[in-house]
């Protein structure tokens, strides 16, 4: 067994003053079984970020750090900033501390028992364990069709992220060091934590209802949150007009020659030919260049995102 075994439960919280008292009691009774079992250091902690909250989710949280150090932690944001960046902020404040990091939501849809399968391969010598829903009978349907289409419109983007596995995953530190290297403020935590690389596995487990309180996840939310993640992971969609100018172009010399054909025999009004003809030719020459310009902002944007190009995971040399 992994004698680095402090654990951090990070937790992002907005408006979440319904679910938090039971939220931190069923996960003191993990962090202590866990300390029991002696899979975890009496230093773990469980790590509630709040997310700029107006409601009473601070002094909640306060109270629970001040009546237990030992067991609960409190991050406080200057304000709103939403769930990625709120994670981040947890995780970045627990790698001080840990040396491995669980993260997952307050509304106990993730099933807390999954921690320990994530533990025991952490302890197996993994770095990156994800946590994966085995079914979404729980979700509406709406909500299924929309979450299950995302994974599988991003796959088809060519994006590498897990199937059915949101943000509920275990990290060891060396992998949270890996992404604090990744510096974009488009933050898409399931798209990058795959480029980390390192040894991972995945634990599946059975989403439950939320508990109390309602989503922090509108329609509008999911939305801009599914097109930041295709944006910042693929310049197919830019790949995509390049294409469609060069079909456009040659549908264009097609409808060219077609014109000058129907003129030669004489079945046209005037005008029209030349009308035909710019009319394909210009759209078709414009959208080629379109894609072209595209091409090399879909360069420059991934120049300024300036991720590690590599991480090493070890080195023989004597
Ligand atoms: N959350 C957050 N900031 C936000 C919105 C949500 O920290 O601006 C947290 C929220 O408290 C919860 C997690 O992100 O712990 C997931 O949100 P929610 O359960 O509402 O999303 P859903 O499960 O419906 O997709
Ligand atoms: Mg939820």
């Amino acid at each position: 067994m992994n004698p680095n075994n402090t654990l951090y439960i990070v937790v992002p919280c907005y408006k979440e003053q319904e679910v938090l008292p039971e939220t931190s009691k069923r996960l003191k009774e993990k962090v202590l079984q866990l300390r029991a079992q002696g899979k975890i250091s009496d230093k773990s902690r469980i790590m509630f970020v709040n997310d700029g909250s107006s409601d009473n989710t601070w002094p909640i949280i306060s109270q629970l750090h001040a009546q237990e150090p030992e067991i609960f932690s409190g991050v406080n944001l200057s304000r709103n900033r939403g769930h990625q960046n709120a994670l981040l902020a947890g995780l970045m404040t627990a790698v001080n501390y840990a040396d491995m990091i669980v993260s997952m939501d307050a509304d106990l849809q993730d099933d807390i028992n999954a921690v320990d399968g994530m533990v025991d391969a952490y302890h197996e010598g993994f770095e990156v364990v994800y946590g994966v829903r085995s079914k979404r009978d729980t979700d509406t349907f709406f909500k299924r069709f929309t979450a299950e289409g995302f994974y599988k419109v991003m796959k088809a983007l060519g994006v590498d992220i897990v199937f059915n596995h949101a943000d509920y995953r275990l990290m060891s530190r060396r992998a949270v060091e890996g992404l604090a290297q990744f510096k974009e403020v488009n933050l898409f935590l399931r798209g990058i934590v795959p480029q980390i690389g390192y040894k991972w596995t995945t634990v599946t487990y059975e989403r439950a209802e939320r508990f109390a309180g309602e989503s922090k996840y509108p329609l509008k939310k999911m939305l801009a949150f599914a097109a930041d993640g295709i944006t910042s992971f693929s310049v197919k969609p830019i790949r995509l007009v390049l294409s469609l100018g060069v079909v456009i172009f040659l549908v264009s010399l097609v409808m060219l020659l077609y014109a000058l054909i129907a003129k030669i025999m004489g079945s046209t009004t005037a005008g029209w030919t030349s009308l035909m003809g710019s009319i394909w030719l210009i759209g078709g020459v414009q959208l080629l260049s379109l894609g072209v310009i595209g091409e090399y902002i879909g360069k420059i944007y991934n120049e300024t995102k300036q991720r590690p190009r590599f991480i090493i995971e070890s080195v023989l040399n004597k």
